[in-house]
C-alpha cells in the first residue's frame, strides 16, 4: 500500500495531534502505608509544556521521578512513546521490566533537580560529555561538540574548563539543562530547578528554560512555584493536591481564575 498523507493530515500533525508521548494510566504510589500518588491519570503530548503546581508533600517530584525510573509504581502504567515502561513482554506476557529495558525507554527523558547533581570532580564539558559517550555510546569527538553547543545554548560557552564549585548557582542549574539537552530527550523534567537559588539567579534560569521552551519540539513537565513563568510557559498547568490532580487546564483557568477552594488558597501565597 502507498502511504499517502494529506495535507490536512500533516496539519494535523503539526498541531500535535495523535499519541502522546507519555501516558500515565490509573498510577497509584505507595511509601510504607502513606499513599502519596491516588490514581493520576494524565497524558502529555508531544512538545506540549505542563506545569505541575501544588503544595509541598503533594506529591510533585513523585510523579515526576516515577517518569525518570528513579521511583517504581505501586499499581498502574506509564506508558512512553507507546512503551511500557516499568512492565516488559516475555512470551507474549507483561513482566516487570529489567534494567535493560528501563534504560532503553528512559532514554527519551531527561531530568533536573533542584540540587543541580553534577559531578563536582569533572569539568562542565565533561559533565556534559559522561551520559552521551557512556550511554548513548557517542563517539568522543561528537559528545564534545554536541556539549560544546549545549553549553553555548545555555551561555557557558566561556567556561567548558570550569569546575561546578568555580560556577554560581544559576550557572550551575544552566550546566544541569545543557547535559539534558545533550542527550536529545523527547521530554525534559524539571522539579523546582530554581528554589535552591539566590533571587538574583532565578531569571537567568528561568530566561534559559523559555528559550528551550519556544524552540517547541520538546515536552516538558515543569514542577514549579513560579507562577508568572508558568502562565508565560505553561499549555496546561496541573494542580496537585494530596495526591489527586484536583484542577487541570490552561493557566488563563487554572492560575488565573481557579475553581479549587484549595487552588484558591494556594494561589494567594504567591500570587497576593
Ligand atoms: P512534593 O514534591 O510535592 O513536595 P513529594 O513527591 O516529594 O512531594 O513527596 C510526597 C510525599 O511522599 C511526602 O509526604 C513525602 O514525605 C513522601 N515521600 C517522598 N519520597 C519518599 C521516600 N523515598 N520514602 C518515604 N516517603 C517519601
Ligand atoms: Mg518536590
Amino acid at each position: 500500500m502507498v502511504d499517502t498523507v494529506t495535507s490536512e493530515e500533516q496539519t494535523a500533525n503539526v498541531n500535535k495531534g495523535l499519541d502522546p508521548i507519555v501516558k500515565y494510566e490509573n498510577v497509584h504510589k505507595s511509601f510504607g502505608d502513606v499513599d502519596v500518588l491516588k490514581g493520576i491519570n494524565l497524558d502529555i503530548l508531544p512538545g506540549e509544556k505542563v506545569a505541575v503546581i501544588g503544595p509541598s508533600g503533594s506529591g510533585k517530584t513523585t510523579i515526576i521521578r516515577m517518569l525518570m525510573t528513579l521511583e517504581e509504581p505501586t499499581s498502574g502504567h506509564i506508558i512512553v512513546d507507546g512503551k511500557n515502561l516499568w512492565e516488559m513482554e516475555k512470551n507474549g506476557e507483561l513482566v516487570p521490566a529489567n534494567e535493560k529495558h528501563l534504560r532503553q525507554v528512559r532514554g527519551d527523558i531527561g531530568m533536573v533537580f533542584q540540587h543541580f547533581n553534577l559531578f563536582p570532580h569533572m569539568t562542565i564539558l565533561e559533565n556534559c560529555m559522561t551520559a552521551p559517550t557512556h550511554v548513548k555510546k557517542m563517539s568522543k569527538k561528537e559528545a564534545k561538540e554536541q556539549s560544546i553547543q549545549m553549553l553555548e545554548k545555555v551561555g557557558l560557552g566561556d567556561k567548558l574548563d570550569n569546575y561546578p564549585n568555580q560556577l554560581s548557582g544559576g550557572q550551575k542549574q544552566r550546566v544541569a539543562m545543557a547535559r539534558a539537552l545533550v542527550m536529545r530527550p523527547k521530554v525534559m523534567l524539571f522539579d523546582e530547578v530554581t528554589s535552591a537559588l539566590d533571587p538574583e539567579l532565578v531569571g537567568e534560569v528561568l530566561e534559559v528554560i523559555r528559550d528551550i521552551a519556544n524552540e517547541g519540539e520538546m515536552a516538558m513537565v515543569l514542577v514549579t512555584h513560579e507562577m508568572e513563568f508558568a502562565i508565560d510557559v505553561a499549555d496546561r498547568v496541573l494542580f496537585l493536591d494530596e495526591g489527586v490532580i484536583a484542577e487541570e487546564g490552561p493557566p488563563s483557568e487554572v492560575i488565573q481564575n481557579p475553581k479549587n477552594e484549595r487552588l484558591q488558597t494556594f494561589l494567594h501565597r504567591f500570587l497576593g
